[in-house]
């Protein structure tokens, strides 16, 4: 039997979001029968030699594509990017320590939250008072912070880092929306980590990389599900893992691996964002909401200075088969998420209805 995804619709989702047909196709016949084993993926057991080398193929894809060294750990864990706002600073910061921080969005802020309940945060740069629409560029990070966490691309609001801060304090950073989307020297990061609904497969895991060396410092007791080493001892298997979202993640790894890797992604995304960006830049019509220097490649966020026609874009939007293009609550607006999985032909055609729109209300 074949499974075949027909894709009828442009999915502009900001997360869960878009993933390539094939792992679709893939994916649901390892819920038929995965590998000729008579068996469905979601009836195995998570110690089996057959998960035991999905978990391993999905981990060294991982460091392959990002090409991690033998210091960086790479774990699969359970609880999204949010349960990574709270676990990061349980792990690296004692009461008496301070994490260094850059507000720069909602999640940014969150996880800013998050670490003030286990130990002082030095909030070196906010763009909150002016809604998160540009980057703070002019911060400066202590060298006596424990560590400095920000967010790589701002899903929420459209805006992206588009260089890694210099400094010897140790880098952690939510990639959560752009991870495998741009080339970087990830070895020089203490900690990644990412929600894999995004770039990286399915709802339900979480993709978290960890310098070992600064683990085991804090004084406080760790419950074991909280504790990054017993998930290194264990392999990501503590407990029992996330095991279809693993799969999915194995199977998108693979296709990107087979597409020519990050490299090839980023230049996919530096056409389709450009594409939309200069339509945007050429229509008054359509009005982006960040800073040009720090627009995002991966979410582009705009307005329409007139609520009518807001809503009658939406609809013309709507009826070519288009998801997930309405802004977030907080935003509003339109946001177009372009992840590595959405083709270059859903945003050729979202550039066009853009153009037929400006040229009947412009
Ligand atoms: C989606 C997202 C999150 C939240 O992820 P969950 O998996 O829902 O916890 C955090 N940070 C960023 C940058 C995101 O895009």
């Amino acid at each position: 039997m074949t499974l075949q995804h027909t894709a009828l619709v442009h999915n502009f989702n900001s997360g869960p979001s878009v993933l390539p047909k094939e792992v679709f196709e893939q994916a649901s016949q390892a819920i038929l029968d995965l590998d000729g084993t008579g068996l469905s993926i979601l009836e195995i057991g998570h110690r089996t030699p057959i998960f035991q080398a999905v978990l391993d193929e999905t981990v060294a894809t991982t460091r392959e594509l990002m090409k991690l060294d033998a210091d960086h750990e790479i774990l699969f864990l359970h609880g999204g990017a949010s349960t990574q706002f709270f676990q990061i600073p349980m792990n690296l910061l004692n009461e008496n320590e301070t994490a260094a921080c850059l507000d720069t969005g909602i999640f940014a802020y969150k996880a800013i939250k998050e670490a003030r309940v286990f130990g002082h945060v030095d909030v070196v740069g906010s763009s909150r008072e002016k809604g998160y629409t540009y980057i703070p560029h002019d911060f400066v990070i202590p060298p006596t912070a424990k560590y400095f966490h920000y967010t790589s691309n701002n899903t929420v609001e459209g805006t992206q880092m588009h260089t890694v801060p210099e400094t010897e304090v140790p880098l952690v950073a939510d990639m959560s929306s752009d991870i495998l989307s741009r080339v970087m020297d990830f070895n020089r990061f203490g900690i990644i980590y990412a929600g894999a609904q995004k770039n990286i497969g399915a709802a339900g895991v979480n993709l978290v990389i960890v310098r070992k060396d600064l683990l085991g410092k804090v004084t406080r007791q760790l419950p074991s599900m909280m504790d990054y080493r017993q998930h290194i001892e264990n392999g990501s298997m503590l407990n029992t893992p996330p095991v279809f979202a693993i799969y999915v993640c194995m199977l998108t790894l693979r296709w990107l691996k087979g597409q020519g890797g990050i490299a090839e992604m980023e230049k996919r995304s530096e056409r389709k964002s450009a594409l939309l960006y200069d339509t945007l830049d050429s229509l008054p019509v359509f009005r982006p909401k960040v800073a040009k220097e720090d627009r995002s490649r991966m979410n582009v966020v705009f307005v329409i200075d007139d609520p009518a026609l807001e809503k009658e874009f939406l609809s013309l939007c709507k009826e070519n088969g288009m998801v997930g293009i309405k802004g977030h609550r907080s935003v509003g607006g339109f946001r177009a998420s372009l992840y590595n999985a959405l083709p270059m032909s859903s945003v050729e055609l979202l550039a066009e209805l853009m153009k037929d729109f400006a040229k009947k209300k412009g």
